[in-house]
């Protein structure tokens, strides 16, 4: 797909954001250019209308960029799954393991139901460890998710395969 090229020229890639020997990628540039944004969401919409999806489950922080506008276009709800603290309700967590730490996801009970099927939306993979801690949660409360889709891979950490055989489309890869 053409548009593909263009949104890729969009991403910046910051060396040694946040820290030293990381090349960070930054998606703030691609916002920044309507039509690169729109093909962006453009993509996605048409991957995903008329598949029956009724949740969109965005993640804290960049995928509540994403997520909303995929969300609106499909006619399904929009569920932010978010950083410890931050949800007033009631909330099932998931714990994940980071490179240094740990870090958590909570979503509200309640916000999805058994049965529904779900897309789960990040700007980045990097070693999967974030989708696969957005997905148990969704599976934790009876939701099918149906595939999980970011708009930068990187494809060298293999978070591929963490995501127990689920789906997952990119836009554009980064070695
Ligand atoms: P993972 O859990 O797959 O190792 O890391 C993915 C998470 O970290 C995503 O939520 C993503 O937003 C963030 N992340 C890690 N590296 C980058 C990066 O280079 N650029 C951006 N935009 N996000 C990153």
């Amino acid at each position: 797909d053409p548009r593909i090229h263009g949104i890729q020229t969009k991403i910046r890639v910051v060396p040694d954001f946040p820290r030293e020997g990381i090349m960070f990628q930054d998606i703030t540039t691609l916002l920044l250019d309507p039509k690169a944004f729109k093909d962006t969401i453009d993509l996605f919409v048409e991957r995903y209308k008329g598949k029956n999806i009724s949740v969109v489950a965005g993640i804290e922080a960049r995928g509540f960029i994403f997520g909303p506008p995929i969300a609106l276009a499909i006619g399904a709800k929009f569920v932010p799954l978010r950083k410890p603290k931050k949800l007033p309700g009631e909330v099932i967590k998931e714990e994940y393991v980071l490179e240094y730490g740990s870090d958590c996801l909570e979503m509200h009970v309640g916000a999805v139901s058994a049965g529904e099927r779900a897309l789960v939306v990040d700007d980045l993979i990097a070693t999967g460890g974030t989708l696969r801690a957005a997905m148990n949660l969704l599976e934790r409360a009876g939701a099918e998710v149906v595939e999980c889709a970011c708009v930068i891979e990187l494809p060298d950490l293999k978070g591929r395969e963490r995501l127990n055989g689920k789906p997952l489309y990119v836009l554009v890869e980064s070695h």
